[in-house]
């Protein structure tokens, strides 16, 4: 058998010619660095009819929830200027930090196994982003200036009395609305009350928070007339992660190139030998009418594949749902579907690397029910007074001075608080009363613990003591009583 002798040159790697330019530029960046300016057609459809209602739900949690009430209490609230946090109603203090790394870790492993398997159905649905820019301030848009091509003539026009009238009654409701989020989500921060008291009491009484307000309320101006699909692309850290979280068994708004390819203009009129020298029996469903990308609020065309653009939004599926339905095609040209499931038509995996992502997710879920489970209402540390060694109070006792300190993680005000030594003959002499606990509050003193002197066999005795709120044991705690050295 001749064997045909192999060059050097065959064991070089020679890269595939990449044909992917449209990954080189984003689609709203000109070739000279400009903002191209989106102005995406008006959405109809199944799914944009589902996003809506969907939006319509979220938009009134995200402005009911600030007023909700438990036990007195906020439902949710973020004061992170006074390191006060609530959930569900329950107080979180900066004690509890372990708490809030578990939460978090456990929320980016939720996130990250989400987007393994549901490719980036957050930014489409749920994300406060993409809520307000496509079902608030876009609908209002549409309302003023008109579809996309309205706006764009709009924008082309001189400056006569109609765009100034439309341009300056838009932006004034994008402000209004603006300052309407800023406001709910101050509530937030620093509770509904208080929005409530700067809202109205004089301004000069709380210019702090209404500067704050004011600032807020820029920004997200600034987010929604300006800024728009430039946060998706450039800012949000999610959007960028998604090049390492998506394979390609992940769900995400897919073109079916293999049902679609090759494209080429006209349908149902084609002749046998259609345009572009596609023979009707071999052309593909997609009659290149470009409306999936019309519809696009990113300025994408999905045909190129899942980009770092693609917010998931569905449009273009409706878009592209309703021109199969006018052709006469199976709708789903566009759909949520993964690579494989459209290449090798495999139905969706349970990967070793899903199952991975569960494993960690389901461990740190678990752990985070244990130390809620375990969290004390009151936390105390007790810590022997440095640099005390211990006294002789009488022939038959010796005594450590402590140092203690109480912290309140609830709600309750406690005023009868107590110590009491466990397993050990002695006692604990107060110095002075233990000052009550304010809710989420704090109070520290010191007290002796007298021992008999047949309780200390060495130099360092554990002790233990309990903390009693009104006639309950509310926490335990190890400490050291240091005796003679033997
Ligand atoms: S809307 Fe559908 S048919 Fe029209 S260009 Fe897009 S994928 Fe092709
Ligand atoms: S490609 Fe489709 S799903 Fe992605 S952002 Fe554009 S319209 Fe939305």
């Amino acid at each position: 058998m001749s064997q045909e002798k192999r060059s050097i040159a065959d064991f070089i790697f020679q890269p595939e010619e990449d044909t992917e330019e449209f990954r080189d530029t984003i689609s709203t960046v000109d070739a000279r660095g400009k903002r191209v300016w989106v102005y995406p057609k008006k959405p109809e459809g199944f799914f944009t009819r589902w996003r809506t209602y969907v939006s319509y739900v979220l938009l009134t949690i995200l402005f009911v929830m600030p007023f909700i009430r438990i036990g007195g209490e906020p439902l949710f609230l973020f004061n992170v200027l006074e390191r006060q946090f609530i959930l569900f109603g329950q107080l979180f203090t900066p004690q509890d930090f372990h708490l809030f790394v578990f939460a978090m870790l456990t929320l980016i492993v939720f996130i990250i196994l989400f987007t393994v398997v549901y490719g980036r159905i957050f930014c489409g649905w749920i994300c406060p982003q993409t809520i307000f820019m496509e079902g608030v301030f876009r609908r209002i848009e549409y309302a003023i200036e008109g579809d996309a091509n309205a706006q764009r003539r709009l924008e082309a026009a001189p400056w006569n009395g109609e765009k100034i009238r439309k341009k300056g009654l838009k932006y004034a409701i994008f402000y209004g609305i603006s300052v309407l989020i800023s406001n709910v989500f101050l509530a937030y921060i620093i509770g509904s009350d208080q929005v409530l008291r700067i809202i109205r009491e004089p301004v000069t009484t709380h210019l702090g928070g209404f500067v704050a307000m004011l600032v807020f309320a820029a920004v997200f101006y600034f987010v929604f007339a300006y800024m728009r699909e430039q946060v998706c692309i450039v800012v949000c850290p999610y959007g960028r992660l998604q090049g390492v979280l998506l394979d390609r068994d992940s769900i995400v708004v897919a073109y079916d190139f293999v049902r679609g390819e090759p494209r080429s203009k006209l349908k149902k009129s084609r002749p046998a030998e259609a345009v572009a020298g596609v023979p009707l029996q071999v052309a593909g469903d997609c009659i290149d009418c470009r409306l999936c990308v019309q519809v696009c609020p990113t300025g994408i065309d999905i045909r190129n594949g899942t980009q770092l653009e693609c917010i998931n939004c569905t449009v273009c599926i409706d878009a592209c749902d309703a021109v199969m339905d006018k052709i006469e095609r199976p709708r789903g040209l566009i759909r949520y579907d993964s690579y494989n499931g459209i290449v090798e038509k495999k139905k969706r995996r349970f990967t070793p690397r899903m199952a991975a992502y569960t494993g960690v997710l389901l461990a740190l879920i678990g752990l985070e029910v244990f130390l809620l489970n375990y969290r004390v209402s009151v936390e105390a540390l007790v810590l022997r007074t440095p640099g005390k060694l211990y006294q002789e109070v009488d022939d038959n006792r010796l005594s450590n001075l402590y140092n203690y300190e109480l912290t309140n993680k609830t709600n309750q005000e406690y005023r009868d608080i107590r110590f009491r030594l466990l397993d050990v003959r002695g006692e604990i002499q107060m110095i002075g009363k233990v000052a009550p606990l304010t809710k989420g509050g704090q109070s520290s003193g010191s007290f002796f613990i007298v021992l008999e002197k047949s309780e200390v066999k060495g130099h360092k005795n554990p002790v233990y003591v309990e903390v009693m709120v009104d006639g309950k044991v509310i926490d335990k705690v190890k400490t050291n009583f240091l005796g003679p050295i033997r």
